[in-house]
């Protein structure tokens, strides 16, 4: 028995790794998680990274806890960057935007609120972006993952007129809905579409056409959308190599699957006791070519976060 396996076997392995100088898994790279919520226990997002072989990670952050995600930071020189949240409806919500900004954060996100997307509450936050030149993610999901679960940023269909509208916006998609729409026919009755990808897409199509948009591969969405149809997939990685990034939205507590891995989704069962950034680098490493996979892994997010390395 090895001894990393060895010791695998008498602790836990959040605490194995710990016990390591190196993370327990190694992608032959540094990997940016361009998606990892800020966690209640201090050091608990280093532990989850250490764990699935994360090198970096955007911190995603609501505004009124900048100041701990700061200390998150000093605690780990050279691993952290931070984004910034707040319910755009609130009236204070653009000051503390800006405060943020000003104070360090790379980038705004993940917006979750029940809003159009093209509503004046979030035109608000898009004239930010462009103001300070960070990007912001929205998670655009309209099907319910629990029973009364309203819709957020919705007018997906639509918003090629807000992409056209804000050149200098750069927009991260994420979500249910939006990769659900890298196929032609999206189901209504279900978030998460299995089987065959039909051409056409809205989201294959204005990644293509639109400059100012990305796609965060994170969370239980990015990842079925990545293995429902592997042919479809090579080719959707190949095409957008420049505009996909990784994240993994993941909140299992080792980078090994402990804990709960898609915050008791019902509908994301199929990742349950797994854990999501694992789940989707391997995918990734198969679908992908060692070129693309340093893109979406890494260089991408680096650029669009202005990770220092
Ligand atoms: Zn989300
Ligand atoms: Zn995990």
């Amino acid at each position: 028995m090895q001894r990393r396996n060895f010791l695998a076997t008498l602790l836990p392995a959040a605490a194995a790794s710990r016990l390591t100088a190196q993370p327990e898994q190694s992608w032959g790279g540094p990997v940016l998680d361009t998606h990892l919520h800020l966690r209640a226990d201090a050091d608990a997002c280093f532990t989850h990274m250490r764990g699935c072989g994360v090198t970096n990670a955007v911190l995603l952050t609501p505004a009124a806890d900048q100041q701990r995600a700061k200390a998150e930071m000093a605690r780990r020189p050279g691993h952290f960057v931070r984004s910034v949240r707040i319910d755009p409806s609130l009236a204070e919500s653009g000051q503390l935007l800006r405060d943020s900004l000003r104070d360090g954060a790379v980038s705004i996100g993940e917006l979750k609120f029940h809003l159009a997307l093209d509503s004046k509450e979030m035109r608000r936050v898009y004239d930010i972006a462009a103001e300070f030149q960070v990007p912001v993610m929205m998670h655009i999901q309209n099907f319910p993952h629990f029973a009364g679960e309203l819709p957020y940023n919705t007018g997906y269909p639509e918003f090629d007129k807000v992409l056209r509208a804000y050149p200098r916006t750069t927009f991260i998609g994420h979500g249910d809905l939006f990769w659900a729409h890298i196929s032609a026919d999206v189901p209504t009755d279900r978030g998460y579409p299995a089987g065959p990808v039909k051409a056409g897409g809205l989201t294959d199509r204005w990644l293509s056409d639109f400059p100012n948009l990305y796609g965060d591969l994170s969370a239980n969405s990015g990842n079925n959308a990545l293995s429902r149809d592997p042919e479809f997939s090579r080719g959707f990685l190949s095409r957008h190599k420049t505009k996909l990034i990784f994240g993994s939205d993941c909140s299992c507590s080792d980078g090994n699957g402990a804990g709960v891995s898609q915050n008791n989704n019902p509908e994301a069962s199929r990742l349950a006791g797994k854990c999501v950034a694992r789940e989707t680098l391997t995918l990734l490493q198969r679908l992908a070519s060692s070129q693309v996979f340093r893109a979406v892994t890494w260089e991408n997010g680096v650029k669009l976060f202005k990770v220092r390395t």
